[in-house]
């Protein structure tokens, strides 16, 4: 999903896990305080799909030509975009499995263990002209943190990750398919050209926000699947997991909590505030 972000994100969680040790350059990288997984999933399933709009825009190379009035507005249009494509093709095949949808649109879906170049850690990705990789070491470390207390219940039973996988990736195919009219590839900004020349950009996170509203119609979710950045990246670090968690709160205008203090020291009952027993 989202892959240049994962790739941005995971470069320094991946030169740790499969580069060389021990080299290491540059400062320290910040640390963040663990929290245990169900809190992650508790918190971030509960921001609305459209309050994601400055986090996804934080990814995008462009994000600096927006006001945060306008990262609103473009996100509100691309989650329509995503979910109007999701319902018209679930009506037009009769389907909304994923995984079976890609099958009749002649999308090829794959499932290695990891990609090829094991520079990074990445959970899927789409390949023109219609190839979709669904990394499953990922997967798996995620299907494994399914039974973390508090993770069933606020992921809910409805969740099956390879197939939120498949449906985010498969929107980057309907993309392709409908670049003509596509309102993800149609959107473009103007940027600076000298005159009487245009330069006229696309702005890419569109169609992450898209995909990911995409996915979440077919595969029913109550949450916004960006929820999975975080969750997935758990699976390889839960400090790096702690610091996106952080990130993707405080960018939804929402203060991270902390992990539950450590249960006190049992005191005699005398220093007890008021002595009161419970
Ligand atoms: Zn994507």
């Amino acid at each position: 999903m989202t892959k240049e972000r994962l790739k941005e994100l995971l470069k320094p969680i991946a030169e740790g896990l499969l580069g060389p040790q021990g080299t290491r350059r540059g400062p320290e990288p910040p640390h963040y305080t663990v929290r245990p997984v169900g809190m992650i999933v508790e918190d971030l399933c509960r921001i609305p799909e459209e309050d994601w709009a400055i986090y996804a825009f934080s990814r995008e190379p462009l994000n600096g030509k927006f006001t945060d009035e306008q990262r609103r507005d473009l996100t509100r249009q691309a989650l329509a975009c995503g979910r109007e494509y999701a319902e018209k093709l679930a009506a037009q095949y009769g389907m909304r499995d994923p995984e079976k949808l890609a099958k009749v649109l002649g999308v090829k879906v794959d499932f290695p263990d990891m990609p090829q170049s094991t520079e990074r850690v990445l959970f899927a990705e789409f390949r023109e002209p219609d190839k979709v990789h669904i990394y499953m070491d990922g997967v798996r470390k995620g299907r494994i943190l399914l039974s973390e207390p508090g993770v069933p219940h606020a992921l809910t039973g409805q969740l099956d990750i390879a197939k939120l996988l498949i449906g985010h990736e498969l929107f980057h195919w309907v993309e392709e398919k409908y670049k003509k009219e596509i309102w993800t590839r149609t959107y473009k900004i103007e940027l600076w050209a000298p005159r009487p020349l245009h330069n006229r950009s696309g702005v890419g996170v569109l169609g992450e926000i898209a995909a990911m509203a995409f996915t979440k119609t077919l595969n029913n979710l109550p949450y916004s699947p960006y929820v999975m950045d975080a969750f997935l990246v758990y699976g390889y670090s839960p400090e790096a997991a702690s610091g996106l968690y952080e990130e993707m709160m405080e960018k939804a205008g929402r203060t991270p909590r902390l992990p539950e203090a450590p249960a006190p020291v049992a005191l005699p009952d005398a220093e007890k505030e008021g002595g009161a027993s419970r």
